[in-house]
């Protein structure tokens, strides 16, 4: 059910793309019986997660925060058009996608199962370091994983290239801006979106299993390609979220998945933000 939540003068319409399951498999560093407590998990280990998807408004704009998995990964997932167009929204009405990263779940929804863009008016704003990563030619070192990834990135952008914004740290666009958190995928970024009042951080996979990573930031999980960068892009940018009270947007937080971070010693806590039912569209 989409959702609206306000952030200083920011409207956030929170649509799901559906569920993504998952499995304590993935976890790393921490013991499976720990893992099984404190997580959620089912008997057989699965973890069932959100793909949580944002909409706001900016002047003319209308903006999508990354673009689920489409029809690629699980017959649960791929529902964000459908739940944009309950929700009143257009897919064709998005002019700007914010792709946090590049990974299944948040680009394979781009495209239609023939290729097409999902979103035809949509301009893509990637940060540089991973749309360079994806694209540029396969180096031989790099595991299946990547060459599958990068293959299907391939798809995934082809309708788009002529409106693709690269950006870097430090430049901002229309009040939203990449803070490069990589590990997760090399140019992985949360995206601070000015709200007028506070900031609200789109934070992507900064945390993949909320129930276990927020809490326990030092956990890494096997979708990292660099855990340990990864582990240490948790660790700052959850400390920085959690010091400048920053609203943060999760990508796979509890949905509809907004609210804050308070620190308690070296673990974290989510508050979330409680949201209203959608009787409007943004
Ligand atoms: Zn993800």
């Amino acid at each position: 059910m989409p959702t609206h939540i306000t952030i200083g003068d920011l409207d956030i319409l929170c649509v799901s793309d559906g569920i993504l399951k998952s499995s304590i498999d993935f976890v790393l560093g921490l013991e499976r019986e720990d893992t099984m407590r404190i997580s959620g998990a089912e008997p057989d280990g699965a973890l069932r997660i959100p793909v949580n998807n944002f909409v706001f408004r900016r002047d003319e704009a209308r903006m999508l925060i990354d673009a689920g998995a489409g029809d690629t990964m699980q017959p649960t997932l791929g529902r964000l058009p459908a739940n944009l167009r309950e929700a009143g929204v257009d897919p064709a009405a998005i002019t700007h996608i914010i792709i946090t990263h590049l990974h299944p779940d948040h680009a394979n929804g781009l495209v239609d199962g023939e290729g097409k863009a999902v979103y035809p008016n949509a301009e893509i704003l990637v940060h540089e370091t991973e749309h360079a990563f994806w694209m540029r030619e396969n180096d031989g070192s790099e595991p299946d994983s990547v060459l599958r990834m990068r293959a299907r990135n391939r798809i995934n952008l082809a309708p788009y290239l002529s409106r693709i914004k690269t950006m870097r740290d430090g430049e901002s666009f229309l009040g939203c801006a990449p803070v490069l958190a990589p590990g997760h995928s090399p140019g992985h970024a949360c995206w601070m979106i000015e709200t007028g009042a506070e900031a609200l951080v789109a934070w992507g996979d900064l945390v993949h299993f909320s129930t276990i990573q927020i809490e326990h930031p030092t956990v890494a999980v096997k979708y990292d390609l660099d855990p340990d960068q990864a582990r240490e892009s948790r660790l700052s940018m959850l400390d920085r979220i959690a010091r400048e009270r920053l609203a943060v947007a999760g990508a796979h937080v509890s949905a509809p998945g907004i609210g804050h971070v308070d620190r308690h010693g070296e673990s974290f806590r989510f508050a979330p933000l409680g949201a209203r039912s959608a009787s409007n569209t943004t």
